[in-house]
């Protein structure tokens, strides 16, 4: 075809797609981002939306230039005035940007905030992996104690659990503060020096530019060095320790599962002490749900003042794509709760006032314009869902009567085409639970 879609980004439709990329449907995106409002409202948390691109220069500083989002992943352009702006390729740079360039802190000292919003990496696009994707993510500003950490590693969690999600590896650790990090740098480059030239060549140039990141190496040939590397734990500061306990304290008294990964560094540069994955076996390769952590000099380093941070992203797609691998049963689309036939042009004159008058009334009414045959116009009834149907023809308008055929049962009652709109109506407000809420 002459006009497709790009590699690695793709559509989300209304139709079911065949059946392994239900997860692409329009419907279960806003059943998704239905239980993220509601959750979001349940934490206090509010809604935050920045625009798509910034400037190359805040994504270059906060997220580092040495991480592989910089160096290989953003889509960077220049505008007619060749300005250097670049897609969002994470949330958190984005409104951290927005809460220092418009003071936020003034209003309230503490806030918590969430988005849900498209993000664009250039990466190699494989199954979960994709060049554009969707993160829900939050961002808990103003609270440096281990109380917050936990508060926000359980909101995420509390989300994969809404959706239904079951069996999902929390994984956590701590970067420390700065003094922990320094001592731990060390330690790596003293253990990583002596098999630098077995490491892959990412890695070997992640060993002078950014050592901890050889620990998010994915290659296979880092694998047995990573494994054996010398673990943060053993160079973290009191205060940093104490703050980690903490975290672990607070979340086994939630009643979490978790468990302590001392390899995990996170990707980009602005974490400190509390980091966090969640990963799924279901997801293949690509098997991290979501992550985030502590980020307390961010702040400070986009120009604002020195307040501490913590928050996550998590992908939608790969929540999507675990809920259908898991079986979980995303609730079926909402149809018409009347579907009117009328057959001929008078009736349908009729049923477009009644259909525009219920719609007013806020009663979902669908009427079929298609001109088609009854059986035709009926196979659409049903595959629509729609709760009733009612068709009008030369006889129904004759006698003022008509019958009202409820889709689920195929029982059907008698209806005076006169007072069709309040009994519609109050039909509407006696199944509200069985149809619609
Ligand atoms: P990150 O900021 O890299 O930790 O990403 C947060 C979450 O976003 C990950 O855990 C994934 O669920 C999701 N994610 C990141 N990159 C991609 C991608 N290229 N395609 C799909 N999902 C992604």
């Amino acid at each position: 075809m002459e006009y497709s879609i790009p590699k690695g980004v793709f559509d989300i439709l209304p139709q079911e797609p065949h059946k392994e990329d239900a997860w692409r449907n329009s419907a279960h995106w806003e059943y998704i981002e239905k239980i993220i409002r509601e959750l979001a409202r349940d934490y206090g948390c509010r809604e935050i939306r920045t625009p798509i691109f910034e400037r190359t220069e805040l994504f270059v500083r906060s997220v580092g230039e040495t991480s592989d989002i910089v160096t290989k992943e953003m889509y960077t352009f220049t505008d007619k005035a060749d300005r250097s702006l670049t897609l969002r390729p994470e949330g958190t740079a984005p409104v951290i940007r927005a809460f220092v360039e418009k003071q936020l802190h003034l209003q309230r000292p503490i806030q918590k905030f969430f988005y849900i919003a498209p993000m664009f990496r250039y990466e190699r696009p494989q199954a979960g992996r994709y060049r554009q994707h969707h993160q829900f993510g939050m961002e808990a500003i103003g609270v440096c104690s281990a109380e917050q950490d936990v508060e926000v590693i359980d909101l995420l969690t509390e989300f994969y659990r809404r959706v239904g999600l079951k069996n999902l590896k929390v994984a956590i650790n701590t970067l420390g503060d700065l003094d922990s990090r320094t001592k731990y740098r060390e330690a790596l480059h003293k253990y990583f020096e002596e098999h630098l030239d077995r490491l892959s060549p990412d890695s070997q140039a992640r060993f002078s530019r950014n050592i901890m990141r050889i620990l998010d190496s994915k290659s296979p040939e880092d694998q047995e060095f990573i494994a054996s590397a010398p673990s943060i734990l053993d160079f973290l500061s009191t205060a940093a320790k104490s703050h980690f306990e903490k975290v672990c304290t607070l979340l086994s008294s939630l009643g979490l599962a978790w468990e302590i990964s001392p390899r995990l560094v996170r990707g980009l540069d602005y974490y400190n002490h509390t980091v966090f994955e969640v990963s799924s076996g279901q997801l293949g390769a690509q098997n991290a749900l979501g992550g985030g952590g502590r980020y307390d000099g961010l702040i400070a380093s986009l120009g604002g003042p020195d307040i501490p941070s913590v928050g996550f992203g998590t992908g939608l797609e790969r929540v999507m794509q675990t809920m259908e691998r898991q079986g979980v049963q995303f609730p079926s689309p909402q149809g018409p709760f009347i579907y009117f036939i009328p057959l001929g042009s008078q009736a349908s004159e009729a049923c477009m006032k009644w259909t525009a008058a219920l719609r007013h009334a806020r009663v979902a009414a669908e009427v079929d314009l298609s001109g088609k045959k009854l059986q035709t116009c009926l196979q659409t009834a049903n595959l629509l869902q729609a709760a009733f149907c009612l068709v009008i023809g030369e006889d129904e308008q004759l006698s003022g009567k008509a019958q009202l055929k409820e889709m689920a049962t195929h029982q059907s009652k008698e209806i005076v085409l006169d007072d069709l709109v309040e009994r519609i109506i109050q039909y509407h407000q006696e199944k509200k639970g069985k149809y619609h809420e």
